[in-house]
């Protein structure tokens, strides 16, 4: 099976690594030769490292053999699975796979990495809503277990299957589930996120302790405020947004202490300063 993967930042460059351990020969395309680059460099970095812990069963050189990259979407007629992994912009995913939906042969499926976008949506304008699904691993790639499978409304039985089958052969544990905003993942993790931020607002303990009280009374390995941070506040916002304005309920509201620092362009990890500095 062919599988082309569109975009090489963090996600993007992690599902095409871990497609191509798991022997699919994969075509990585991004807008830019410098975007392929630095995707390239990451996904050597990480087989290296997985080579000296004795995790591959084959040398790097062996895996990179199996990916080729490009800036020409053209080039992805052929692919039997697309996952496409840009930006979160529904307006750039939609243009996309409208391009797709006219490039890849008839049988290709089209899977989409968003977070938040509704799947039925881009399905829509991709012209082939049938063999159109939402495949949402998680950061970062190599090592979590799972992929969220979403079904858009019209989304075939056969599609469900063959994407799968695809995730099981990628090592990965696939879990289903349907096309209403967040998912299950996003709509559970984010307004624990923001009700920990919520707490931070209104004085009910301070940073270390909101943190400390999840991680040691409830085994999250992270606290909700340096998960927020590892995230990106702008990223967790525009969640909230998701989920407040397509459920329609005010429980769902993103707290204001979020957006002020989101305004304040404290996002987190990415920005140097978030909750904590870095
Ligand atoms: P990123 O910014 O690291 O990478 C995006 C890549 O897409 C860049 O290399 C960019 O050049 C490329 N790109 C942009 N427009 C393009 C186009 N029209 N055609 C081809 N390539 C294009 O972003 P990321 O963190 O890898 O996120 C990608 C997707 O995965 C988003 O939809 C995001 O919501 C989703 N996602 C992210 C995470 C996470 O933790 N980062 C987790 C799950 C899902």
């Amino acid at each position: 099976m062919n599988i082309a993967v569109i975009g090489a930042g963090q996600m993007g460059a992690g599902i095409a690594q871990v497609a191509a351990q798991s022997g699919f020969s994969v075509m990585v395309q991004d807008i830019g030769n410098e975007y392929l680059a630095k995707g390239e460099a990451s996904i050597e970095k990480s087989l290296a490292r997985l080579h000296e812990k004795g995790k591959l069963s084959e040398m790097p050189a062996e895996i990179l053999g199996r990916l080729t990259f490009t800036t020409d979407l053209t080039s992805l007629a052929h692919a039997d699975l697309v996952v496409e992994a840009i930006v979160e912009n529904e307006a750039a995913k939609a243009e996309l796979f409208g391009k797709l939906g006219e490039i890849v042969k008839p049988a290709g499926i089209l899977a989409s990495n968003t977070s938040s976008i509704p799947i039925t949506s881009l399905a829509s304008a991709s012209g082939r809503p049938e063999q159109f699904i939402g495949m949402h691993f998680m950061n970062p790639v190599p090592i979590m277990q799972l992929v969220e499978v979403i079904r858009g409304h019209k989304t075939s039985d056969e599609t469900a299957q063959t994407v799968l089958g695809v995730a099981q052969r990628m090592g990965k544990t696939p879990l289903m589930c349907n096309d209403f905003p967040g998912f299950v993942s996003n709509r559970l993790l984010m307004p624990m996120l923001n009700e920990a931020i919520q707490c931070v607002m209104e004085g009910v303990a301070d940073k270390e302790a909101i943190d400390g009280i999840m991680k040691l009374g409830m085994n999250h390995p992270m606290g909700p405020l340096t998960l927020a941070d590892f995230i990106g506040l702008d990223t967790c916002l525009s969640i909230m947004e998701v989920l407040h304005k397509g459920l329609g309920d005010d429980k769902y509201r993103p707290s204001p202490l979020l957006r002020k620092m989101v305004q304040a362009g404290l996002l987190g990890r990415k920005s140097g300063e978030g909750f904590y500095r870095y």
